[in-house]
């Protein structure tokens, strides 16, 4: 009786291939309405649209994808890994194809980077917050935005939740994003329901708790920071039964599934119960690469391929979304080039352009005209692109606004 273990190891270190088995899928999309619905101060469960907050009146989403180089992604021999973004999305965008992370290539970094636009230099793991005020911080305090119009749901487990508000006076989590990471949530859900013994029609409940514990010990499952929220006490018993049931379910089921998947599922019911102004999502299933494994990569880049364009396609048939959204897509940075002392692909250290250069994706309601930019544009040049998008007061930036969009 492994495999309640097996799906653990599974989600929490990235999956391998897109679930595609029909009970799994099922499993996740309960799980993702389950996830939504915990975790939340009741407050925040008003729904979107009118959140009295001031500003444009138009919408953000950006999609972060992890690290990806270009020669898996647009140059003519990665263009097979991403045929959505490349045939599906391409001809709509406003593409710039040199956009540059130019600070730390380590994963909190370059998100917090993005989303405060100034490089940051802080922990690489996440337990210090950025420096200077993040977007959501912003555009709440400008524009009086309530909690709920800005969310990120992310993957990636170099992140915490100090990704949502930096240390800066003034500002902090108290104009943070409710931010959510779903693998952590359902591995601490799976884990719970084990424990409380509420899973007791599994077989060999024991064997399973047990490796449960110890890959759940001192916090720090698989030795990359971690920590898991307990759960127990944020269970609403209106969705425990639904919990046990998916749980029941996957566990009958078996086999490989995506963070990832989760992830936009998990986002996907934020967009319909929430309605976010600005939702930042963080898909991760391309670090697969740091465990060596090149074709495992390359499957996440299709799935975050996949999962980006059913996301637009998820903004285009909301009434909440289309035709006042404008969707970001873009890579952390890159990752190293085959040959190097890093490892190649495995790692994002060098101070190269493999590392540094990737692209950037623009669509929707800021987009003018589909065209192709080839000036070297900054990852700091989008926070306060976006920040003029919503309606807020330009903010402190070492980026620049990016005049081809249409605000
Ligand atoms: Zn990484």
């Amino acid at each position: 009786m492994k495999s309640t273990a097996d799906f653990v190891s599974r989600l929490v270190s990235g999956g391998s291939a897109a679930a595609t088995d029909k009970s799994r899928r099922e499993f996740l999309r309960a799980a993702a309405a389950v996830l939504v619905g915990l975790n939340l101060p009741q407050t925040s469960l008003a729904g979107g649209g009118q959140h009295g907050a001031g500003g444009s009146g138009q919408r953000v989403v950006v999609v972060v994808f992890g690290g990806a180089r270009r020669a898996e992604t647009f140059s003519p021999e990665g263009l097979e890994n991403i045929p959505h973004l490349s045939r599906d999305l391409l001809p709509k965008a406003l593409f710039y194809s040199n956009a540059r992370n130019e600070g730390v290539t380590a994963h909190f970094n370059a998100i917090s980077s993005i989303l405060t636009g100034n490089w940051q230099r802080v922990d690489d793991w996440g337990k210090v917050a950025p420096t200077t005020p993040t977007l959501f911080e912003h555009f709440r305090k400008r524009l009086g935005a309530a909690q709920s119009d800005t969310w990120v749901v992310a993957s990636n487990k170099a992140l915490t939740s100090m990704i949502g508000a930096s240390s800066a006076s003034d500002y902090g989590p108290a104009y943070g994003a409710n931010v959510v990471f779903p693998k952590q949530l359902m591995v601490a859900a799976v884990a719970n329901a084990l424990r409380s013994g509420r899973s007791r029609n599994m077989a060999d409940r024991a064997t399973v708790e047990s490796e449960l514990e110890s890959m759940l010990e001192a916090g720090n499952y698989e030795g990359l920071g971690w920590t898991v929220s307990d759960m127990a006490d944020r269970l609403d018993p209106r969705v425990r039964d639904t919990i046990e049931q998916a749980i029941g379910n996957f566990v009958r089921g078996g086999g490989p599934t995506s963070g990832d998947e989760l992830t936009f599922l998990v986002s996907r019911e934020v967009l319909r119960k929430f309605s976010p102004r600005l939702l930042v999502v963080i898909f991760s299933d391309v670090e697969v690469a740091h465990f060596g494994s090149y074709a495992l990569h390359v499957g996440g880049i299709r799935t975050g391929d996949r999962l980006a364009y059913q996301l637009w396609q998820e903004i285009e048939a909301n009434s909440e979304y289309k035709g006042k959204t404008t969707m970001v897509i873009l890579p952390e940075f890159g990752r190293d080039p085959d040959g190097s002392t890093t490892n190649g692909f495995f790692n994002h250290r060098g101070d190269t352009e493999s590392t540094r250069s990737t692209w950037m994706m623009t669509l929707g309601a800021a987009v003018d005209k589909p065209q192709i930019i080839e000036r070297p544009i900054r990852h700091v040049d989008l926070c306060p692109t976006l920040a003029s998008l919503l309606g807020c007061p330009p903010m402190d930036s070492q980026g620049a606004r990016l005049t081809e969009l249409r605000v």
